[in-house]
């Protein structure tokens, strides 16, 4: 028994347009430039949005609209008068999956108007068992149009539908969390600080961790002697030779000590007798 899902909320088009949802932030009208870079994301809480996102640099490039989210309400799709979206797992065992078919209804939803390409518009479901989330992902997925975040609940998602819809599993890390919705703010964070705007010094992102496979150096500012600590006489030196080998040196250091998959990846990619990575 089963009710009739309410139709989409009407979208206003044209070069600025007005989010159809109601957040505070939302009731100032923010504009969105046309063809902004949007996360669309599939919740059963959609109240956790926009979180820390509409804080900080994210929050003012939101304001900007140099980039949108538009959260879709999972309960809305889900069946009978109770709106329900998950059931038992087939062949049993502990929790409660999330349906194949109510999925699908909001993820049509919020595929509307969003290209079929997936290399223009990634799904992601949000999910421990996914590849692990990187740099390189970020940058991926800053360089297309948007993307669609489906967040998980109770024990994740009917397979059919992650199947059906071509969508790519994305781990946070090593360790399992209630629902994805954490996990789809952390992976928007570091996708939108990549899209240029965003951040006022688009060098920053070349300079920090992972960038070039080695983890940043330290940081220091004022004052000069903190608690009988200096900081490193060289970095006040103003010799700039001096320092980049500094931080180099402390950067490999570093990496070697905390991440030796990285370090053994770093050091595939050096030409023997060569101390820079080959192109
Ligand atoms: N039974 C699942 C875990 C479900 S956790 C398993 O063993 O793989 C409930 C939901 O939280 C997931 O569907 C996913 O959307 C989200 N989640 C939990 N941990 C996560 C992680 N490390 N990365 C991304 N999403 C995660």
């Amino acid at each position: 028994m089963s009710e009739p899902i309410p139709p989409p909320k009407p979208k206003s088009h044209g070069r600025l347009s007005i989010s159809a949802s109601l957040q505070p932030r939302d009731l100032m009208a923010p504009q969105r430039v046309k063809g902004a870079w949007c996360a669309k994301i599939v919740t059963l809480f959609p109240d956790a949005f926009p979180g820390t996102l509409g804080l900080s640099l994210t929050g003012k490039a939101m304001d900007m609209g140099l980039w949108a989210l538009e959260t879709i309400d999972l309960r809305a799709f889900g069946e009978g008068r109770h709106r329900n979206v998950d059931d038992t797992p087939a062949g049993g065992g502990a929790g409660m999956v999330l349906r194949a078919d109510v999925v699908a209804r909001a993820l049509d939803q919020a595929m509307q108007g969003a290209p079929r390409d997936r290399a223009r518009w990634p799904i992601v479901f949000l999910s421990p068992r996914g590849r692990p989330f990187t740099q390189a992902k970020a940058h991926e997925w800053a360089a297309a149009e948007g993307l669609t975040l489906l967040c998980g609940r109770f024990e994740g998602v009917d397979q059919r539908v992650i199947d059906a819809y071509g969508i790519e599993e994305v781990s946070l890390g090593d360790f399992v969390m209630t629902g994805g919705e954490i996990a789809a703010q952390a992976m928007i964070d570091a996708t939108v600080r990549l899209i240029p705007g965003v951040l006022g010094n688009m060098a920053s992102t070349e300079e920090e961790s992972f960038s070039d496979g080695l983890l940043e150096h330290p940081q220091f500012t004022k004052p000069p002697v903190w608690e009988g600590r200096e900081i490193p006489p060289v970095l006040l030196s103003g010799n700039h030779g001096e320092i980049a080998k500094w931080r180099r040196a402390e950067a490999e250091a570093l990496t070697a000590a905390r991440r030796p998959d990285l370090w053994a990846a770093h050091q595939a990619r050096l030409v023997p007798g060569e101390r820079k990575p080959r192109k």
